[in-house]
């Protein structure tokens, strides 16, 4: 018999966690349950509607379901952690609460993880109702990352992923504060493959992730799988102060080899201003990097739970 975990990352989803139950229901029971048996983890990241009652309410009817409440809102990549870190699973899959992912896809996981895949990800084809903007922009952030970064983000990835147990303990072993799922898992490689969906839009509710988070979630991921800023900070400091050097001799020259030096102000100023932005720039970049070690230094624990439910 194996054990199949699904985790369910749930901020303010009282709008959809009916729904969602009962299509993660439909499609596990699908599955030969003489071979395999399932958990339903719901996380409450510190919702504040009744998206935790909804939760308690299951497990009173369903001895499948099971909870986790958290004190506060922790974010998305911490529940993720969190659920995975209480479940027993032989393997485990994350899925957003909001049914963006098919819950259906998860059978086609299973059966990839059945030919010995460790790391089976969602791959999205289609992403349905999202905005201009969020596409674009996902589109081209990882990209991005990907240039900066030494480990390779599978394009078009979200969090929607099954992992076999070998490499979902390699990855609860990694308790960094600053958590980039994508990016750790794959960096722990492993047998990684994928499985294409098309993304529908979000069933009921509004997008947990303003643009504030994406930005955080964002910097998350540069910062903790490169140090390319900081090379980038180096490069910009070098060349700036190498500009700086003839600015100075032609300043010098100006001033004792000809009568007009008084017009050297414009240079001055634009260099004064100059130099002043790329120190600040410079120090900006340190100074993310710098309060990341503080974060990581205190070593706190990464979620604190005020409930286990169901377990
Ligand atoms: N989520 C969470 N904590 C947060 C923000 C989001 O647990 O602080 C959950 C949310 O309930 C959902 C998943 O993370 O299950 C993805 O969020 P959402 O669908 O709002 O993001 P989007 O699809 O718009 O990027
Ligand atoms: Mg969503």
């Amino acid at each position: 018999m194996k054990l199949i975990s699904i985790v369910v990352p749930c901020f303010n989803e009282q709008e959809v966690f009916e729904e969602t139950y009962r299509r993660l229901t439909d499609t596990l029971s699908q599955l030969d349950s003489s071979k395999y048996d399932y958990e339903l983890i719901f996380v409450n990241d510190g919702s504040k509607d009744l998206t935790v009652d909804l939760i308690k309410e299951k497990i009173q009817l369903d001895p499948k379901v099971k909870g986790i409440n958290f004190a506060r809102n922790f974010g998305h990549q911490i529940a993720i952690t969190a659920g995975l870190d209480n479940c027993k699973g032989d393997a485990a899959v994350v899925i957003d609460a909001d049914l963006q992912d098919p819950p259906i896809v998860i059978l086609e996981m299973i059966k990839k993880w059945e030919e010995g895949y460790d790391v089976i990800f969602g791959k999205r084809r289609e992403r349905a109702g999202e905005s201009q903007f969020k596409l674009l922009t996902a589109k081209y952030f990882y990209r991005f990352i990907n240039r900066l970064s030494d480990v390779d983000i599978p394009l078009d990835t979200g969090d929607f992923r099954l992992m076999d147990r070998i490499a979902l303990d390699q990855f609860l072993s990694m308790r960094e504060t600053y958590r980039f799922v994508r990016g750790m898992v794959a960096w722990i490689g492993f047998k990684q493959t994928f499985v294409e969906y098309d993304r529908e839009s979000r069933f009921a509710g509004s997008t947990k992730y303003p643009l504030k988070k994406m930005l955080r979630l964002a910097s998350d991921a540069i910062l903790s799988f490169s140090n390319t800023p900081l090379k980038i900070a180096t490069f910009v400091g070098f060349i700036t102060s190498v500009i700086a050097f003839i600015g100075i001799l032609y300043a010098l020259y100006m001033r004792l080899f000809t009568e007009n030096f008084v017009e050297g102000w414009t240079l001055l100023m634009i260099s004064v201003l100059l130099i002043g932005g790329i120190i600040l720039l410079v120090l900006g970049i340190i100074g993310e990097y710098v309060g990341r070690i503080y974060g990581e230094i205190k070593r706190r624990p990464l979620y604190i739970i005020k409930e286990k439910m169901g377990f």
